[in-house]
């Protein structure tokens, strides 16, 4: 009995160890390390994303991103958010975020290379863990008196003067941030304002900038709401200066622009415009953002918009609006399909690249045609001749102002009035060989290395990257890029003596700073990008979106790029930032005084 029992018993803690090991086997022959700290690389979207992590004997500890030249704005949420859901989960097998795929795909190669460094076991780390119950309690209907669709300049200047006129308000955001292509713009603002262009001897006014985007728009714009926006361009700035936005005083002309009455906020690019708005929102109650809220469908009822479908990670939201729905989604540069099936400008769009952020997907303009929406204009698609020839972007452009900066082809030679229209400098890019122009210019644009662009790069920065060149004479420049060196001085010096004429260049040339004579010189390549999208849901005075017969639709708004009939076939410069933030605004306030 007792060799039976201690048999039992050995068989018995047999089968423990067994199980035991079982259970501990794959986690301990997989995610076992040599602790320590390692580091890979990998491409993201712009270069190299270097990593550190720390792992122990059974553990990742931590990750790091330790080097990266992904487009801040654009790229932060994935380099946050990857590295955490890594450490959380134990695994690479992770979603990437939705706006920065290459980044997350690149930074996620990187964490895996480390990784197996380490001696992880790449199929364990690859592995999914297990889904956990669904989120319990999650609400599928919301409601507020305004909803507002997009995230962006015009969607937050709505959702904020909607907020300030009585109403509450919900605003849906599709990614993971909000901003849109605000935040990335170059947060130029047209405005005619007496007290900074005077102090620059800047002569202007409203009616100049009235004709100049009536006449640059080929007379296709709706003069009513281009009236609308130039003589409250300058009220937007100051409403933006009260919820305690600054500018910077300097007045100068954007490419496109046309005459100088551009100011730039103090914080880089368009992040002063989401910040400002963002921190009202998020210090006020009864105004909230919904991110990663996708709006699908606008809720119609008895001819009257009352709310919106959206898709979320835990499943659908219905939102209802008491008052009214304002449609702020912006354009659809990045919609390479849409793009393609309007376009019968451009000889063709399918290979260009964009400026845009990747949400520019055209979505509003779609849900507002289902719901009999007139739209105008969606042929008209402007390009600037100033984008990244490998990502369309215009980071890595040297111009600081158009007054001081000359475009030429391969050949060396300027081929265009660099102050002239978009789509007319665009036109002319591609007639030059490949394509390709060069920005060039001098020391009076960069006074020094720490001097930034406009895409807050500084002009050190670029040139270390290899996406700016940099030399202390024009022969020197031309033969770094690769340009003929006599053609280069040639131009240059004609171009000078344009300066000193202040006229009388081979290309009608009007705008006439500094002259190209003060080493160093610099250079950066650029090419042809769609920038924006001029089309879009036809609106009234009021930021009403008009049906099919004229009408407006009940409870339905929509500022912004998603909106067509203000710039015609091209837009000045500039112009976009004031028709966010005026139109937000009308939308906003008329929206919250819509009650049923
Ligand atoms: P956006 O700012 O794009 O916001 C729209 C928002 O809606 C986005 O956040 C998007 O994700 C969200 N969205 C879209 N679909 C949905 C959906 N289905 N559900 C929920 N949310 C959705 N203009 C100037 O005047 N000056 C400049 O210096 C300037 N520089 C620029 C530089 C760049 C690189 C770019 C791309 C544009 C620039 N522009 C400039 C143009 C200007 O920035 C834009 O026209 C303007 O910011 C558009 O604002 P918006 O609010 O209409 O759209």
């Amino acid at each position: 009995m007792k060799n039976v029992t201690s048999k039992y018993l050995l068989v018995g803690l047999l089968l423990v160890v067994v199980v035991a090991a079982v259970l501990l086997w794959p986690r301990e022959a997989g995610l076992t390390f040599t602790a320590g700290t390692y580091e890979a690389s990998a491409m993201g979207f712009n270069a190299d994303i270097r990593v550190e992590v720390v792992v122990d004997r059974t553990a990742i500890k931590s990750i790091r991103v330790v080097e990266h030249r992904e487009s801040p704005l654009i790229a932060d949420v994935a380099l946050l958010r990857i590295p955490a859901a890594v450490v959380a989960g134990q695994t690479v097998a992770v979603d990437a975020v939705a706006g920065a795929t290459v980044t997350s795909r690149g930074l996620l190669t990187a964490i895996t290379d480390a990784l197996t460094k380490a001696g992880g076991n790449l199929a364990l780390l690859q592995t999914r863990p297990a889904a956990g119950p669904p989120p319990q309690g999650q609400l599928t209907e919301r409601r507020a008196d305004v909803v507002v669709i997009g995230g962006g300049g015009a969607g937050l200047a709505a959702a904020v003067e909607a907020h300030q006129n009585g109403a509450t308000v919900i605003v849906l955001e599709k990614m993971p941030r909000i901003g849109g292509n605000t935040i990335i713009s170059g947060g130029a603002f047209n405005a005619v304002e007496e007290r900074r262009q005077k102090a620059q001897g800047i002569e202007d006014s409203v009616e100049r900038h009235f004709t100049q985007t009536y006449e640059g728009g080929d007379r296709r714009g709706n003069p009513e709401l281009i009236r609308i926006l130039v003589e409250n361009a300058a009220g937007a700035v100051k409403w933006l200066e009260e919820l305690g936005m600054k500018f910077q005083e300097r007045v100068f002309t954007v490419p496109g622009g046309m005459w100088a009455r551009a100011i730039r906020p103090e914080m880089p690019l368009g992040t002063g415009f989401i910040d400002t708005l963002g921190a009202y929102i998020e210090r006020e109650e009864g105004i909230e953002v919904l991110l990663e809220t996708t709006a699908t469908e606008l809720i119609l009822e008895g001819g009257r918009v009352v709310g919106v479908k959206t898709t979320t990670a835990a499943g659908p939201l219905t939102v209802r609006a008491n008052n009214a729905v304002i449609i702020a989604t912006g354009g659809f540069g990045a919609n390479v399909e849409m793009r393609d099936k309007v376009n019968t400008v451009w000889p063709t769009l399918t290979s260009i690249k964009t400026t845009n952020h990747p949400g520019a997907t055209g979505d509003g303009i779609r849900m507002a045609e289902v719901v009999g929406a007139r739209v105008v204009g969606l042929e008209q698609i402007q390009l600037l001749p100033l984008g990244d020839p490998r990502s369309g972007s215009l980071a890595g452009s040297i111009g600081r102002s158009v007054d001081t900066t000359i475009y030429v082809n391969k050949e060396g030679q300027r081929f265009v009035n660099e102050g002239a229209r978009r789509d007319v400098m665009t036109m002319a890019l591609m007639q030059q060989r490949d394509a390709i122009l060069w920005e060039v210019v001098d020391r009076d644009s960069y006074p020094t290395g720490d001097t930034r662009n406009n895409f807050d790069e500084t002009i050190d920065t670029l040139v270390t990257q290899g996406r700016a060149f940099r030399a202390d004479s024009l022969e020197e420049l031309a033969r770094l890029i690769g340009v003929n060196p006599a053609n280069l001085v040639q131009t240059v010096a004609e171009f000078n003596a344009a300066v000193d004429r202040k006229g009388g260049d081979a290309f009608g040339r009007t705008l006439f700073g500094d002259k190209i004579d003060t080493a160093p010189f610099y250079a950066a390549s650029r090419a042809p990008t769609v920038h924006h999208t001029m089309g879009g849901i036809e609106i009234n005075a009021r930021a009403e979106v008009i049906n099919q017969n004229g009408q407006p639709i009940a409870g339905l708004f929509a500022a912004g790029e998603v909106t067509g009939g203000i710039h015609g076939s091209n837009r000045l410069g500039g112009n976009a930032l004031p028709d966010t933030i005026v139109f937000g605004r009308i939308a906003g306030r008329n929206a919250a005084a819509a009650r049923r």
